[in-house]
C-alpha cells in the first residue's frame, strides 16, 4: 500500500503566484501527498500584509461603521494578482461579494477571517485540479470552544474516505449552531494535524518559511548544525525555551499516534528538513546532545531552613504562596537544608517583598534570598544523563571560559541538564556548550 502524507502549507508559501506555483510543484512531486491543508496568503517580500490581518481589519471597520471597502479591495487585488499570475480563469467576484454579504448579515469576525483560507483553498484546488473539501464540514467545536475530537475525527475520516486527493482550508471549523470558529492565530497547523490523525497518515508535513531546528541559535553560534531527527519530548523542551517549530496543539494531537512530523523549509524544497518522532529512528545515533537552548531573565528564590528534611509540608506552603499570587514555579532545586524555586513571571518583581514576607511567616526559614538576571540554558538530548563523562565535559567547557554557574538542574526524565548562569554570560555559555556537546 502506498503511503499517505498530509501536507500543510503556511501563508508564506501562498503569498504570490510564484510561490503558489512552487507549492503546487512540491505537492505534485510526491504522489503520496494526498491531502493538502493551506493557509491564507501571507506577506509578500516588500509588504507586510497578510490576508488574515486584512480580513480582521475589514470586519473591525465594518463593525465601527468605517470605510471597509478599501480593505476589501486590497484583499481582492491580492487574490487577483495570484489568479492572473497563474494564468487562471477563476471567478473571484462571487467570493468577494459573499464576504460583503456576510458582513451585512452580521456574521462574526471569525467567519469573515476564515474566508482567507477558504478562497485560497478554492483557488489552489482549481489550479491543481484537485477536489476542494471545506473544513466546516469536518471540523467541529464544542460549545466551550474546544475541539469536539470524536465528532471531528469521525467526520474527517468519513468525508475523505474514497477521495484520492483534496485541498482543505486550514484554521477553522464549525461551532454548534452552524457558525464558523477559528483556531488561534497560526492554527492552520492544528487543522493539518487533525486531518493527519483522522486519516491515520503515515506522515504529517509542515512547510513554512523558517523551520530549521538548529542545534543552537545561529545568532550566537556560527553555522550551527541542523538537527535532522528529534523526538516529541525533546521538541517540547525546545518549545519551553522559546523555539517554536510546531504548535503545542499539533504535538498533543499527534504524539501518541505514531505519526511522525516532518518540517520543511519552503525555500529549500529538496532539503529533507527535520523529522519529529516519538523515539529516534533505528540507526540514528547522536553523540550526546541534540540542542542547546536557553532563556534569559529568571529569578531564583533560595530558601534555607535547618531541619528541612524532617519537616512536613514546607513545600506545599511555599508553593501555595506563589500560586496565590498567580506566579508559576518553573523549576525547583532541592538541597538538604535548603531549596530554590525558579520563576520567570515579571509579576514576581512587583510582589517580591510581599512574597518573601509571606514565606518568612509561613515556614520561619533561616534565610530567603533572591537572585535576579539569571539565564537558564538547557542541554537537550534524550538519555543524555546516562552518558559517561558528560558532566565532566560540560564543566570543563564552562570552566575553560571562566563562566560562573549559579545553578544546575537535571530533569527527572533524563531529557536535559539545565545550567543557570548570569544573563551577561548567556552567549558565551551557549557557545561553550555547543563546542563541547554538539560539534564533533
Ligand atoms: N491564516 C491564519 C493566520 O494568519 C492561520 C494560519 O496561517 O495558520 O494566523
Amino acid at each position: 500500500m502506498s503511503s499517505l502524507i498530509v501536507s500543510k502549507f503556511g501563508g508564506f508559501s501562498l503569498a504570490n503566484a510564484e510561490r503558489v506555483r512552487t507549492t503546487a510543484d512540491i505537492i505534485k512531486s510526491d504522489p503520496s501527498r494526498r491531502y493538502v491543508v493551506i493557509s491564507a496568503p501571507g506577506s509578500r517580500s516588500g509588504d507586510n500584509t497578510r490576508i488574515t490581518d486584512l480580513l480582521y481589519i475589514c470586519h473591525a471597520r465594518y463593525s465601527n461603521k468605517e470605510d471597509f471597502m478599501e480593505i476589501l479591495k486590497l484583499i481582492e487585488e491580492r487574490y487577483r494578482a495570484i489568479i492572473d499570475g497563474l494564468g487562471m480563469d477563476f471567478n473571484l467576484e462571487p467570493e468577494i461579494a459573499d464576504i460583503k454579504k456576510s458582513l451585512f448579515f452580521g456574521k462574526n469576525n471569525e467567519h469573515i477571517v476564515s474566508r482567507g483560507e477558504y478562497i485560497m483553498a478554492k483557488i489552489m484546488s482549481a489550479y491543481m485540479g484537485w477536489e476542494f473539501v471545506d473544513a466546516s464540514r469536518m471540523i467541529f467545536f464544542n460549545r466551550d470552544g474546544t475541539l469536539n475530537e470524536e465528532r471531528t475525527f469521525a467526520a474527517v475520516s468519513d468525508t475523505l474516505k474514497g477521495k484520492e486527493r483534496a485541498v482543505i482550508p486550514g484554521f477553522y471549523g464549525t461551532i454548534p449552531g452552524g457558525d464558523i470558529k477559528t483556531f488561534a492565530r497560526g492554527g492552520g497547523d492544528t487543522t493539518g494535524a487533525i486531518i493527519a490523525r483522522a486519516v491515520k497518515a503515515d506522515l504529517y508535513e509542515k512547510w513554512a518559511e523558517a523551520t530549521e531546528v538548529f542545534s543552537a541559535d545561529p545568532a550566537i553560534v556560527k553555522d550551527p548544525e541542523i538537527v535532522r531527527n528529534i523526538t516529541y519530548a525533546e521538541l517540547r523542551e525546545l518549545t519551553y525555551m522559546g523555539i517554536k517549530i510546531v504548535y503545542e496543539d499539533v504535538t498533543l494531537l499527534l504524539k501518541d499516534t505514531g505519526i511522525p512530523i516532518r518540517v520543511h523549509n519552503i525555500h529549500h524544497p529538496d532539503d529533507i528538513g527535520t523529522l519529529i518522532t516519538d523515539e529516534l529512528p533505528e540507526g540514528i545515533k547522536r553523540d550526546v546532545a541534540a540542542c542547546i537552548a536557553g532563556r534569559r531573565n529568571y529569578k531564583v528564590i533560595r530558601i534555607e531552613k535547618f531541619g528541612l528534611n524532617k519537616t512536613y509540608g514546607v513545600g506545599e506552603k511555599v508553593w501555595g504562596i506563589f500560586a496565590r499570587h498567580g506566579i508559576s514555579c518553573e523549576h525547583y532545586i532541592s538541597g538538604i537544608y535548603n531549596f530554590a524555586i525558579v520563576v520567570k513571571s515579571p509579576m514576581f518583581d512587583l510582589k517580591r517583598a510581599e512574597i518573601v514576607r509571606e514565606i518568612q511567616n509561613a515556614i520561619n526559614p533561616e534565610s530567603v534570598t533572591v537572585e535576579r538576571d539569571l539565564s537558564l540554558i538547557a542541554i537537550i538530548g534524550k538519555g543524555m544523563g546516562t552518558v559517561k563523562g558528560m558532566f565532566a565535559r560540560v564543566f570543563d567547557a564552562i570552566a575553560a571560559r571562566n563562566i560562573k554557574v549559579r545553578m544546575i538542574n537535571q530533569g527527572a526524565d533524563d531529557l536535559n541538564i539545565i545550567l543557570g548562569v548570569y544573563d551577561e554570560d548567556f552567549d558565551e555559555t551557549v557557545r561553550a556548550l555547543y563546542d563541547a556537546m554538539i560539534m564533533k
